[in-house]
């Protein structure tokens, strides 16, 4: 799994997401529910996890580096 770091383009608002496939494909864009907005909003993708770093999407070059 992946700890995604996205974040809400309306209200600012970051969180986590896990998942097992590359966040990357979505050319840093994703629609997803906002807890705060209470409406699905579009969500930049500011990168994933590496232990404690957050890298960039653009660094993921290959896809088994998901599971
Ligand atoms: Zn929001």
């Amino acid at each position: 799994m992946t700890e995604w770091v996205l974040k809400c383009t309306v209200c600012g608002t970051e969180r986590r997401l896990d998942v097992g496939f590359n966040l990357a494909v979505f050319k840093g864009r994703i629609v997803l529910y906002c807890r705060k907005c209470r409406a699905n909003r579009e969500h930049r993708i500011l990168g994933y996890m590496d232990g404690d770093r957050l890298r960039p999407p653009e660094e993921i070059s290959s896809p088994d580096i998901i599971d």
